[in-house]
């Protein structure tokens, strides 16, 4: 049944203040790829009013609409009124799961992340986090039997499962000289999949002689499940993690994330998340000061850039992609560039702010066509620098960019922790 406007989130409070000015509408993700008005920031708001106003059912149509988007903030970043786009439509995707329900796999991914002794029990089985890698695999077969594709190469763009997480490799406490200490927060992709991510922050916290936390009962920071409208799961996880920073966040000087969309899920989206419980809201505003991507804290709070100056220039040719989640939600983009150019020459691609089209669950999964027409002029700029490396401070990222790119591309993707503790561990100068 359709509800009343009294019973659903104030909608209107962000959709009317829209003036239509149209400047959202040539930066949006979607509508460069699906040039229909309905898919733009503009027609979005717009459609989230009729349906405030009792004039929009939340029918299929409407589902397939607001599933579109591709949360990347492009509108937010230009808009006038600083309308939050990505946040309303994340609302309504919350009433289109409570009358549509989800997929089985979806509901099936989401149980993992609120457990993870299920998820480090799944990945022992190697099949944590291959939702996404399913489609692209599939995508890549039915391009092996058009084209006679090796499939060896198409491998290539499966995440590599290593079967020991990052959290299960170590000791939750890494003494290095006792002076100060940070807790990480690693994040799923970075646990399961990119263990390499989490070994190099180690290994430069090492450098530092910064003890490290390594904050082990952590869950998922519940970000694909807000993706989805999968609200259950959001507020599961989310108070477990708040709860679980305020017992150790007086123990620790920063809690640092090498992954932008867990950072900014942790930092912004808990706020937005808890707009209507007052209590949580206030603790998740409090917790989040201790916060920080990781080459944040580290450029900013440490001698990290003195120590990489002592270390020779390495010939590889880097271009940084600037992710959604951290130069429009938290202005992160200087950072990671400063500590990479210390040791690398940085080659910019021609916009280095364009989403790379990764876009969620739902979008790697159901609309994975959007996803790969997004991923294509991403992929054409990386393309154009010639570099031997991209750079982006996220896994979702660089599961995107690296099936943009491609079995026949040489351009490797690295995160810039890892090219940073690489940098640490060549020669010195003298
Ligand atoms: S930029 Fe903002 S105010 Fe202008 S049309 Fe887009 S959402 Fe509306
Ligand atoms: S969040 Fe991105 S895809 Fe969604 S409306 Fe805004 S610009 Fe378009």
């Amino acid at each position: 049944m359709q509800k009343k406007p009294e019973d659903i989130f104030n909608f209107a409070e962000y959709t009317d203040p829209c003036i239509k000015c149209a400047k959202c509408v040539p930066v949006c993700t979607i509508h460069n790829v699906n040039a229909d008005e309905v898919t733009s920031p503009r027609g979005f708001l717009d459609l989230l009013g009729a349906y405030q106003r009792g004039y929009l059912e939340l029918d299929a149509n409407a589902k397939d609409i607001f599933e579109s988007c591709f949360l990347c903030t492009a509108c937010v970043e230009v808009c006038p009124k600083s309308l939050p786009t990505d946040m309303v439509i994340e609302q309504v995707r919350s009433d289109i799961a409570k009358k549509f329900g989800i997929a089985w796999y979806k509901r099936a991914f989401f149980l993992l992340l609120r457990h993870r002794w299920l998820n480090d029990l799944a990945f022992k089985m190697g099949w944590v986090f291959q939702t996404c890698g399913f489609k692209i695999k599939a995508d890549i077969d039915s391009m092996h039997s058009r084209f006679s594709i090796p499939m060896l190469k198409a491998d290539r763009l499966l995440p590599s499962l290593k079967k020991t997480s990052f959290l299960n490799s170590h000791p939750e406490n890494i003494n290095n000289g006792g002076k100060r200490k940070v807790a990480i927060f690693i994040g799923c992709l970075g646990n399961y999949n990119y263990k390499n991510v989490g070994d190099s922050l180690l290994n430069i916290l090492k450098h530092l002689e910064i003890d490290a936390f390594l904050a082990k009962s952590q869950k998922c920071c519940s970000a694909p499940a807000y993706f989805t409208g999968d609200f259950d799961t959001v507020d599961y996880n989310a108070k477990f993690n708040i709860e679980y920073f305020e017992s150790f966040s007086k123990d620790v000087e920063a809690i640092i994330v090498p992954e932008a969309t867990c950072s900014a899920m942790l930092k912004i989206d808990y706020e937005h998340y808890f707009h209507d419980q007052p209590e949580w809201k206030a603790r998740a505003m409090a917790v989040k000061d201790k916060i920080f991507m990781a080459t944040e804290w580290l450029e900013k709070h440490t001698h990290l850039n003195e120590l990489l100056e002592a270390k020779e220039l390495d010939s590889t040719i880097v271009t940084y992609h600037d992710p959604c989640h951290a130069k429009k939600m938290q202005g992160i983009h200087e950072e990671p560039r400063n500590l990479i150019r210390k040791n690398y020459e940085i080659v910019e691609m021609s916009d280095p702010n364009s989403c790379c089209g990764f876009g969620g669950v739902t979008m790697q999964s159901e609309k994975y066509h959007f996803a790969k027409a997004a991923g294509v002029p991403k992929a054409a700029m990386i393309k154009n620098t010639k570099a031997d490396v991209v750079s982006a401070e996220c896994s979702a990222c660089r599961m995107q960019i690296t099936s943009a790119m491609g079995v026949e591309s040489e351009t490797v993707f690295k995160n810039p922790i890892e090219l940073i503790s690489d940098a640490l561990n060549s020669k010195d100068k003298n």
